[in-house]
């Protein structure tokens, strides 16, 4: 828990109106001897220069789902396969995962495909069993504040991908990331995964905004997850484009062998053909990004992330 509140000096550019809402999470806050952190996970780096995508189905649903979808989206350029095994659903008559035998499934597919895993947890007692399985622990937009779940995370040796609450300002994100970091894990990683608003033709809004937000006021990493924002599969390329023109970190899509029969989130799940030609489609975006293209390279991200906001 916060026991105080400690006020850091935060980098020059911030936008005051932003400075004092976010610079008592020091931990998380950017500051000018802090202005980015790089997040490894083996030889991946999240939050440096590659756009990391993470790809899979919502839900371990079998050994041939998991193992034919981490060759077909590592084949596209995937470098993390996400699936759950401890499933949040909505309703409690909906297939709620299949726990360990799910792990031993995506440890399986890491071996057979290098590709790093990717899973949540959704309780504080779940966390050594899948930290022994997994390389990123996923906390869930429902679980974002769960303090106790995430004080389990500092003290449990693996990055966390912190998933914005569907209802959570970015001050309630942070803050839940400054009790990760406080607990004594530096390595978060942030998700914008859409929120709630009056508007019912998406499942949730996706809030672009965020990202250059929070790359902004934190050193931390973000990706988007336009799967749950949208809800809808023909929006997720279309918003996978925005969040690369943002200055998201990476992504975090749900990909599936036969959608139509995916036992959980299929309306939102991309084929292995449709997630190809996404990749495809997004190169030419991420080239227009990338460092190696710019003159300076100060002339980056940074540029983006120092036009701050009106106020
Ligand atoms: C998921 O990634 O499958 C998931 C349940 O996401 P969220 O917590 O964002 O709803
Ligand atoms: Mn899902």
């Amino acid at each position: 828990m916060i026991r105080e509140l400690r006020v850091t000096k935060i980098a020059t550019r911030m936008n005051p109106k932003w400075n004092g809402q976010f610079s008592c999470f020091d931990l998380v806050a950017k500051t000018d001897e802090r202005p980015r952190s790089v997040v490894r996970v083996g030889d991946i780096e999240i939050g440096g220069n590659d756009f990391v995508v993470m790809a899979g189905p919502c839900a371990v649903e079998s050994e041939s789902q998991l193992l034919q979808t981490a060759v077909a989206v590592a084949d596209a350029g995937a470098r993390i396969l996400r699936g759950g095994a401890y499933k949040p659903r909505s309703s409690p008559y909906s297939f709620q995962g299949l726990g360990v035998e799910g792990l031993k499934i995506l440890r399986k597919a890491r071996e057979e495909t290098g590709l790093a895993i990717i899973t949540e947890v959704m309780s504080e007692e779940d966390v050594e069993v899948i930290a022994e399985y997994t390389d990123i622990m996923q906390v869930g937009t429902r679980s974002m504040e769960n303090y106790a779940l995430l004080e389990a995370l500092g003290r449990c040796g693996r990055p966390v991908l912190l998933k914005r609450g569907m209802t959570a300002t970015l001050e309630e994100l942070l803050r839940s990331a400054q009790v990760v970091a406080m607990a004594g894990n530096p390595r978060i990683i942030l998700c914008e995964r859409g929120i709630r608003t009056f508007e019912t033709a998406t499942r949730n809004t996706l809030d672009i905004a965020a990202v250059p937000v929070l790359k902004t006021v934190s050193h931390l990493p973000v990706i988007v997850d336009p799967s749950h924002a949208a809800g809808i599969r023909s929006l997720v390329p279309t918003l996978s484009r925005a969040a690369v023109v943002v200055g998201a970190d990476g992504l975090l899509v749900e990909v599936h062998p036969c959608p139509e029969q995916a036992l959980s989130d299929g309306d939102q799940s991309l084929s292995f053909g449709e997630f190809r030609c996404m990749m495809a489609d997004l190169q030419p975006y991420l080239d227009l990004q990338h460092p190696d293209l710019q003159q300076n390279e100060q002339q980056f991200r940074p540029q983006l992330l120092a036009v701050g906001g009106a106020d």
